[in-house]
């Protein structure tokens, strides 16, 4: 959408702030896509870009995406995401998190921070030093909170089943084969719940150490990183890298359904049209990964204890199912129907 400030991943975004700290070297952008449902609340990513301009997309589009996701995952909050843009050297100071919290804090509690992409707990602590609007920070209560990766996992599994009900008619995993992308800390829990099913598993990862001592653990085998997403299967699960479905890849698909914890699993939208062209059903990333999200922002609005977790993880699937019998009725690809579906809740 072209916009009054010809940016083109604008998408009526509430409010973008622009950072700058001289003495710490801060230079960071909050974007604020929605406060409709709540705070809005996402990561701050610490990355060098080649162009500040590549930065703010970067902020525009992921906290475009926060907004849906957490819309999709039935959470007070809206959609917000911050970079910090780091030098060549991504130096990276206790001082420029310090700086940082505070832009947070003066922002008054209408965006809630937390971990992405450079950013781990450690420097969480550092920023919540300067603001209480951190979530994401280390377990102290032995309950709700720490690691969001299982909670990922459990959503992916939930999701990864109610898909095979759907598209096989299945009610169980027993015996269905189980192509999975990636063997890192998602992958790893999907793995352990689909083998307690009795599922067959095939397991790709780059780093092929990796995968092996998954497949040791859960009975599988391990295949090639090339050859994950061209495997005939039951259930292909990306719990890797995103944008791996392109015109090329979903035409070499041989599985009916693709359920994965991996974020923009589409290179473009026009790739959900594809997928659904093909007849393969699709659980849409931002909907069936959100466990992680759930358990961080369970955290933080101190809403509940870890069977509230539960319970909004077992959601997904129930989200899911609206999304694909909306998708069965429309005709639309069930991405399309999931960004649709986000997009009323959020009130737009
Ligand atoms: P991770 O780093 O623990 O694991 C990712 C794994 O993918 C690594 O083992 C890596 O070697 C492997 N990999 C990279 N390129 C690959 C390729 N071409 N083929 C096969 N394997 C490859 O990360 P994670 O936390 O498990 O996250 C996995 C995906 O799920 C990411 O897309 C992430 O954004 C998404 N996600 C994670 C969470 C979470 O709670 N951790 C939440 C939502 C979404």
């Amino acid at each position: 959408m072209t916009t009054p400030w010809g940016l083109p991943d604008f998408d009526a975004h509430e409010d973008i702030h622009f950072f700058t700290d001289e003495k710490s070297g801060l230079k960071a952008i909050i974007a604020l896509h929605s406060t409709h449902l709540g705070p809005a609340a996402g990561g701050v990513r610490f990355w060098h870009y080649a162009k500040d301009e590549e930065a703010l997309t970067d902020a525009l589009r992921l906290s475009r995406g926060m907004s849906y996701k957490n819309a999709m995952a039935g959470l007070p909050l809206g959609g917000g995401k911050s970079v910090i843009l780091a030098n060549e050297n991504r130096t990276k100071t206790p001082q420029m998190l310090h700086a940082f919290g505070k832009a947070v804090e003066c922002l008054g509690g209408r965006y809630v921070t937390a971990e992405d992409v450079g950013i781990n707990v450690a420097d969480m602590i550092e920023v919540a030093r300067s603001t209480k609007y951190v979530a994401g920070l280390p377990n102290s209560t032995g309950d709700v909170g720490g690691d969001p990766g299982p909670h990922t996992s459990l959503g992916v599994f939930l999701g990864l089943k109610a898909a095979v009900k759907r598209a096989l008619g299945k009610d169980g995993l027993d015996g269905l084969h189980i192509a999975l992308q990636g063997a890192g800390s998602v992958a790893t829990g999907v793995a352990l719940h689909a083998c307690a099913e009795g599922a067959k598993l095939s397991i790709a990862d780059v780093d092929q150490a990796k995968a092996q001592k998954l497949a040791d653990t859960t009975n599988g085998k391990v295949v090639s990183a090339d050859e994950i997403l061209t495997l005939d299967a039951d259930v292909l699960s990306p719990c890797a890298l995103g944008a791996i479905f392109t015109e090329a890849t979903i035409q070499e698909l041989k599985v009916p359904v693709v359920a994965g914890g991996a974020n923009n699993q589409l290179a473009t939208p026009e790739d959900g049209e594809r997928l659904h062209a093909r007849g393969i059903l699709y659980a849409p990333d931002y909907v069936i990964n959100a466990g992680g999200i759930i358990n961080v922002c369970t955290e933080y609005l101190g809403d509940g204890d870890a069977s509230l977790v539960r319970q909004r993880i077992e959601g997904i699937p129930v989200r899911l199912e609206q999304i694909w019998a909306e998708s069965a009725e429309s005709g639309r690809d069930p991405a399309a129907v999931a960004d649709a579906m986000a997009q009323r809740l959020i009130g737009r």
